[in-house]
C-alpha cells in the first residue's frame, strides 16, 4: 500500500475509507477522495492504535487497518480466556470463530493458542474499485474465515502478480470459473468473490444457497474460482498503476487507438495483448479477423499477441486448466446479458441443456457466438480441447466498465449460474 494523506485520491483511498468505515470511524461515501472527513477518521484511528495522529497513512497505519480489510485478526489466547470472551471482545460470534478454527476445542483453550477471529462484517466489498492488492487481501480473508476453502496460485502476471484460484469442495464434478480476462470487465471479480463468501457462509451455517443445500453442493462439486485473470490490466483501468515503464508503454500503445478512452477502455493485459484471444482454438483465424479490423499491434483491446499463449496470464489459466481437467468452465465477462455456449458448430454433450437451465435461472439469453468473435477465447479452447460444456457469460448491460450500481443484478445472475452449474 502506498502512503496517503489529505488530497490523495483513487482506489487506494477507497480501500482506506473501507477500512475506516468497518472500524466504525467513517460514515461518508467510499468515494476515493481523501478530504477532511477521511482525515479526521484517520487521526482518530491513529490515536486509538497508539500511533502519532498525523493524518498521514503510511506503513504502520496500513498495518493496523489490515484486519478491517482482510476481515480477520489473529490473537493468542490469554489464561482463562474462553471462546465467549473472545467473541464478546471482538463483537463476533462463537460460531464464526469455530468455523475459522476447526481444531479449537471450546472447552479447553490452552493459553497462547493462536486463534483466527473473523471480524463482524461481510468480507467482500461491492461498492469500491478493485485492484490486485485488494483481491489478495480478500482471498486471504476467505480462506482464513472459511478454512475449508484453499488457495492456489495458477501463475503470475507480466508484472509478477499472483493469479489466484480459490478452491472449494471435493466433489467429483469439477467446475472452473474465471473472471476478468478483460481489464475493464473487472466487476466480474467481486461477483465471483462475493459468491465464494456467500457459499462459504452457507456451508458454515448449514444453510442453502438459492434453495440448494450448500453442504451438498460442496460434496458433489469441486469449484476452482479464478477471480482475477488479468491483475495488471485491472490495476491500470482502476488507476492503481500510474507510473513506471509499463504505464508509459501502455499509454504509448493507447495513443495508436485514439478513439478508445484510456484507461477505461483498456481490455488487454499490461503488454497490450487481449488475453481472451490467446488460446489455441482458431488463433490464426482470430489473427486474420483482428488484423483485418486494424488491430495489428499491441493496444487496449483485440490484439491477439505474437503467438497463441504468448502471455503469462493466459498461459497460467491454460496450464491450470490442463492440471485440473474440469468438467465445466464458466468465463465471466461484461456485457450483454448473454450466455455463449458453442465453439463454431461444436456443441458438447449436455451443454445445451445446462446452458438453457443457466439462462432460465439468470434471465440471460443463450446464444450462438457470431463467427467474427468466435475464436481463440478460453471457452473456444475449452470446448475444442475437451468437448465438455464451456460458457462465456456476458454479464450486465451497457458500456464496460459497468458501474457498480449494476453489481446487485450482476451478482444475482452470476450466483444463479454458478449454483445451476453445480446442481
Ligand atoms: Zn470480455
Amino acid at each position: 500500500m502506498i502512503a496517503l494523506m489529505l488530497g490523495s485520491t483513487g482506489q487506494h483511498v477507497q480501500v482506506l475509507q473501507l477500512g475506516l468505515s468497518r472500524a466504525g470511524l467513517y460514515q461518508g461515501e467510499l468515494d476515493g477522495i481523501f478530504g477532511p472527513h477521511t482525515d479526521e477518521a484517520v487521526k482518530h484511528f491513529q490515536s486509538i492504535c497508539g500511533i502519532r495522529p498525523t493524518g498521514v497513512v503510511a506503513r504502520l497505519t496500513w498495518h493496523n487497518l489490515l484486519p478491517y480489510i482482510r476481515g480477520y485478526r489473529v490473537v493468542f489466547s490469554r489464561a482463562g480466556y474462553t471462546l465467549w470472551d473472545m467473541a464478546k471482545q471482538y463483537g463476533t460470534s462463537t460460531s464464526a470463530i469455530l468455523t475459522a478454527n476447526p481444531d479449537l476445542d471450546p472447552m479447553h483453550i490452552i493459553q497462547g493458542t493462536r486463534v483466527t477471529i473473523p471480524l463482524p462484517f461481510s468480507l467482500v466489498p461491492t461498492n469500491i474499485g478493485y485492484s490486485w492488492e485488494l483481491t489478495s487481501y480478500i482471498v486471504d480473508g476467505l480462506i482464513m474465515r472459511y478454512p475449508f476453502m484453499r488457495l492456489e496460485v495458477t501463475g503470475y502476471s507480466v508484472m509478477k502478480k499472483a493469479i489466484y484460484s480459490v478452491v472449494i469442495g471435493d466433489g467429483s464434478r469439477k467446475i472452473l470459473a474465471n473472471s476478468s480476462h478483460h481489464a475493464n470487465e473487472w466487476i466480474t471479480t467481486p461477483m465471483l468473490l462475493k459468491f465464494l463468501e456467500e457459499y462459504g457462509q452457507a456451508v458454515a451455517m448449514g444453510r442453502g444457497i438459492n434453495g440448494k443445500s450448500a453442504a451438498r453442493l460442496m460434496e458433489n462439486n469441486t469449484l476452482y474460482a479464478i477471480p482475477l485473470v488479468n491483475p495488471d490490466g485491472v490495476d491500470l483501468v482502476n488507476g492503481v498503476i500510474q507510473d513506471g515503464p509499463y504505464y508509459r508503454t501502455s499509454i504509448a500503445f493507447a495513443g495508436d487507438y485514439p478513439d478508445i478512452p484510456f484507461p477505461s477502455g483498456w481490455k488487454a493485459n499490461i503488454r497490450g495483448v487481449d488475453l481472451n484471444l490467446q488460446y489455441p482454438a482458431g488463433w490464426d483465424v482470430a489473427k486474420e479477423i483482428k488484423y483485418a479490423q486494424g488491430y495489428t499491434r499491441p493496444g487496449p483491446r483485440d490484439y491477439v499477441g505474437s503467438d497463441s499463449l504468448s502471455e503469462p496470464e493466459s498461459q497460467a489459466v491454460y496450464k491450470y486448466s490442463l492440471l485440473k481437467n474440469p468438467d465445466i468452465s464458466l468465463s465471466f465477462h461484461t456485457q450483454g446479458s448473454v450466455i455463449y455456449w458453442k465453439y463454431l458448430s461444436q456443441n458438447p454433450p449436455g451443454s445445451k441443456i445446462l446452458g438453457e437451465r443457466m439462462a432460465l435461472a439468470s434471465g440471460y439469453s443463450l446464444e450462438d457466438v457470431p463467427f467474427i468473435s468466435g475464436h481463440a477465447g478460453y471457452k473456444d479452447w475449452f470446448i475444442l480441447n475437451y468437448n465438455r460444456p464451456g460458457y462465456t457469460v456476458e454479464m450486465g448491460l451497457g458500456e464496460s466498465p459497468l458501474p457498480l450500481e449494476q453489481f446487485n443484478n450482476i451478482y444475482t445472475a452470476g450466483k444463479s449460474i454458478l449454483v445451476e452449474a453445480m446442481s
